[in-house]
């Protein structure tokens, strides 16, 4: 038995999303359709278009997380619903903040009898903002309490990175960016005594600089700030911007003091989803104890018929995030973090032994030390520019900034590959071989005449 039913041209249905009529026409852009459409074609119009996007995982720009496991995203998918701010409503996913900041607070060696305070936030720029407004307040309430003007804020730092210098214009604070010294890679100790005065609101030291991939000297920092507090009195307070390296440092330089062991840090910022290997959209502030943040900047939200204290630029926000840091934390523990991290650091001290033997290049930052990346520089008279060879790595899809350094550094340009987990050896080894084909094509005069290949046995 058959049933021969004509279907009418309506509900004939588009099986085929190419020979849809949605696909027979440019999509709209700037005005919203009248009707609806198929949600299939609509969805992989759209996915087709996102094609044309960087491959994140050869973006080696960015210190974000480009890889998720199968667990994260099962995480991810099932907490799309959660607001983290509706703490009566999920309170759970309230509790799994509050023990990432504990987890945090004892990574970053918070004081033992400390009250030690913290908060999730989208990432590290957020975090920089309640930190910095928390240093402008408390250096408000000092001035005041001594009868002092107390109009005239200033934050002190080496080359930050951008969501500082928002900071300053937002919150009307002067930003004292310290000129980067010849050969320097960040702020240098002995350059503050110029800077600092009774208006500094704090120091800003950067545990991973964002154009060098180095750690600024945070002991020698603090020590500095030491020997100005016995000079003039005046005494400043460190942030640390550890936006990459307090997810590297704990686990790869553990012996490195540059935490709440040093009692002049009063807070520290990272991005979870950097080198904390959450996914986009996390980002953590701790302040070493509770006084350091002041009342007035802590909201109380209703909380399980009590009050919690909220300290956030927004109200609305995911939950997932938070929840996959937590994912994170307990999946890998301190052993799985070191190795993560360490295999990164490997693969990039191999590169930078790569680029260092190919012949035309400085390294600025060799992968040892600091932050799991490589930056360098082009030796005089190269016949080309790191502009040219960034674009020769684009033809095969690697995404290879290069960008004048901050002032007064800004005559030198660089290029910065960042190792970040699911980067891997092989990767990068390619990377390298692509590398030396496009010095070789460079070096016939940047025609950018296809190189052949030989087949070597
Ligand atoms: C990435 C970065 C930031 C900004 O962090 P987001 O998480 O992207 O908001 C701030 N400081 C440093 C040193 C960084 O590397």
């Amino acid at each position: 038995m058959a049933l021969h039913r004509v279907a009418t041209k309506d509900s004939a249905g588009f099986d085929d999303v190419f020979a849809s009529p949605l696909s027979e026409q440019v999509l709209p852009k700037y005005r919203m359709p009248e009707g609806q459409a198929d949600p299939k074609v609509v969805h992989d119009l759209i996915s087709d278009e996102l094609l044309l996007d960087g491959n994140s995982a050869q973006n080696l720009a960015t210190f974000c997380t480009t890889w998720n496991s199968d667990e994260v995203r099962r995480l991810m998918a099932a907490s799309l619903d959660k607001n983290m701010i509706d703490k009566d409503e999920y309170p759970q996913t309230a509790e799994i903040e509050r023990r990432c900041v504990h987890i945090l607070a004892d990574l970053w060696n918070s004081p033992a009898e400390g009250d030690t305070m913290g908060c999730s936030t989208t990432g590290s720029s957020e975090a920089a903002m309640l930190a910095g407004l928390a240093l402008k307040w408390r250096w408000r309430q000092a001035r005041e309490a001594a009868g002092q003007p107390a109009d005239k804020p200033n934050l002190v730092c080496g080359p930050v990175q951008v969501c500082w210098e928002k900071f300053a214009r937002y919150f009307d604070v002067e930003l004292r960016q310290v000129p980067l010294e010849p050969g320097a890679t960040g702020l240098r100790p002995h350059q503050l005594a110029h800077h600092v005065d009774e208006n500094t609101i704090g120091v800003v030291a950067i545990l991973g600089v964002t154009f060098t991939c180095d750690y600024e000297p945070v002991a020698e920092i603090a020590k500095a700030l030491d020997a100005i507090q016995a000079n003039t009195g005046h005494d400043v307070p460190v942030h640390v911007d550890a936006a990459s390296g307090g997810f590297v440092a704990p686990f790869l330089r553990p012996d490195l003091p540059w935490d709440f062991r040093l009692p002049r840090v009063a807070s520290i910022n990272a991005s979870g989803h950097k080198y904390g290997l959450a996914p986009l959209g996390c980002g953590w502030a701790v302040w070493r104890s509770a006084d350091l943040l002041p009342e007035e900047l802590v909201f109380q939200v209703n909380y399980l018929g009590g009050d919690m204290p909220t300290f956030a630029l927004n109200f609305s926000r995911p939950g997932g995030e938070v929840i996959a840091q937590y994912y994170a934390l307990l999946r890998l523990g301190r052993e799985g973090y070191r190795r993560v991290q360490q295999a990164c650091a490997d693969t990039a001290q191999y590169l930078a032994d790569r680029i260092r033997d190919m012949g035309p290049f400085e390294l600025l930052y060799d992968g040892r030390g600091a932050l799991p990346a490589v930056s360098y520089t082009l030796k005089p008279n190269a016949g080309f520019s790191l502009y040219d060879l960034s674009e020769q790595l684009r033809t095969r899809g690697w995404q290879v900034p290069s960008y004048p350094l901050p002032a007064a550094r800004q005559d030198t340009t660089v290029q910065r590959v960042l190792v970040r987990h699911g980067v891997g050896r092989d990767e990068i080894a390619l990377l390298a071989d692509d590398i030396e084909r496009s010095l070789t094509r460079l070096g016939d005069g940047g025609t950018g005449a296809p190189h052949q290949p030989g087949f070597h046995h």
